[in-house]
């Protein structure tokens, strides 16, 4: 039996409506930016795997350093016990994270990253003795698929059936020109009872929605009034982080710095799953006490895993590099080379660009999971191009390493799909 076959039997696949979607492909191999299928073909990852392999595939260093880790320690429970990855990890993140960020706190995947987010800034409020509990969210933000991170996230394909049981969010719209003084006035408004504890937010560009990008200044603005009213920013850099913005992260770029910053994805460079969620020392404080009742009583079983950690490290270190920061300029300039000569394509409604995220909104109707969509992937998958547009997004995010040669096979391939559409 195939992999194909096998995989069919008892598997039950992520954001996938088995009745009509098309058989998940089996890959056997990946390697830098080339994934190999069992079908013999080769597919250049067009999207870092959900931007995790931002160093490429099974990456040398990495191993390397992984390898010696394995032999070294594996895994230790992280309540009671430190090792050193952990510990030099927190101390490379904190070279590197925004200069108010002094506390790092670890968990296993991006949406438990926004989870320990959210419940740190209520037990914040609770620990001092007010009542605070809700929270601010963008209208189509992502935040993960856990509850709170749901709760959080505004795009309701996936909520629809638990919205009852959501933690109370008030929404914002993503600022524009237009309606910054709106939203300004609707935060005012919000807060004016002290009972916001926290705004959550993806820092200029929200992955899920469709590569939406917005504007600095106005995230800014709306930043301020958080600081003015005591409520805790939290960035979920999850997508954002290490360098596909063009800075480190996103933050960077904004004047106003967060409370706390989740981070996932390329965080462990798509070798293992970890998490980590940062905070400034006023958050941590705030759960220092003689009673234990005030401290921060959450754990995954996996938190801080030795080898996760290592993983990191190395990432870190490499994305520090001449030769990873040139990488990141080449790709900035071939993208924005790449956007002039096809943002006036008559199929092309708008184009879009933050640092290596690269998007163009295809101006045709289609539904985000429909028909088109999967018409549209299998265009990109036998010209061997692994892309997964986003309704009628189509949109790359490239690891780091991957060639000039194959960077142009996937504009070549986008062209095609706008000649024949
Ligand atoms: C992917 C993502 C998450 C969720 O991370 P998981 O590891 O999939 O749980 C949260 N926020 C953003 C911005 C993401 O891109």
């Amino acid at each position: 039996m195939s992999l194909k076959e096998r995989d069919k039997k008892h598997i039950w696949h992520p954001l996938t409506q088995h009745k009509i979607h098309p058989d998940a492909l089996p890959i056997v191999k990946a390697k830098g930016a080339l994934l190999y299928g069992e079908d013999g073909k080769t597919y250049i990852d067009g999207i870092a795997s959900w931007y995790t392999a931002m160093y490429g595939h099974c990456n040398d260093y990495i191993l390397k350093q992984v390898q010696d880790q394995m032999k070294q320690l594996d895994q230790i429970v992280f309540a009671g016990f430190t090792h050193e990855p952990a510990i030099r990890l927190s101390e490379e993140l904190i070279k590197i994270l925004p200069e108010n960020q002094e506390k790092i706190f670890f968990s296993d995947n991006g949406s438990t990253a926004n989870e320990v987010g959210i419940k740190m800034a209520l037990q914040y409020h609770f620990n001092r003795g007010e009542k605070r509990n809700t929270i601010i969210a963008f209208e189509d933000g992502f935040h993960g698929d856990t509850f709170g991170a749901m709760s959080a996230s505004g795009l309701s394909v996936y909520n629809g059936p638990f919205e009852d049981f959501f933690i109370d969010v008030k929404r914002i719209p993503t600022p524009n020109f237009e309606n910054i003084d709106d939203i300004i006035k609707l935060l005012e408004r919000y807060m004016a009872a002290n009972t916001v504890a926290a705004f959550i937010y993806e820092p200029l560009v929200q992955g899920a929605n469709a590569m939406h990008m917005y504007e600095t200044r106005y995230l800014d603005q709306i930043l301020n009034v958080c600081k003015e009213n005591n409520v805790i920013t939290i960035a979920d850099e999850v997508m954002t982080g290490f360098g596909k913005t063009g800075k480190t992260f996103a933050s960077d770029y904004i004047e106003t710095k967060p409370d706390i910053i989740s981070m996932s994805k390329s965080l462990t460079a798509g070798f293992v799953p970890m998490a980590v969620t940062s905070c400034t020392q006023q958050i941590y404080d705030a759960f220092l006490d003689d009673s234990v009742g005030k401290a921060f009583f959450h754990a995954h079983t996996y938190s801080a895993n030795s080898i996760a950690c290592t993983v990191a490290l190395a990432g870190i270190e490499l994305l520090q590099t001449e030769e990873f920061q040139s990488h990141i300029e080449r790709i900035v300039k071939s993208h924005s080379d790449f956007n002039a000569k096809i943002e006036n394509h008559p199929k092309v409604k708008t184009t879009r660009q933050k640092g290596v995220i690269y998007a163009l909104d295809l101006d045709i109707e289609m539904d985000r999971y429909g028909k088109k969509r999967y018409e549209i992937f299998d265009h990109f998958m036998k010209n061997g191009v692994a892309l997964r547009p986003l309704g009628s997004t189509v949109y790359i995010l490239p690891p780091y390493v991957i060639t000039q040669d194959q960077l142009e096979k996937v504009y070549d391939t986008i062209v095609e799909l706008l000649e024949t559409i």
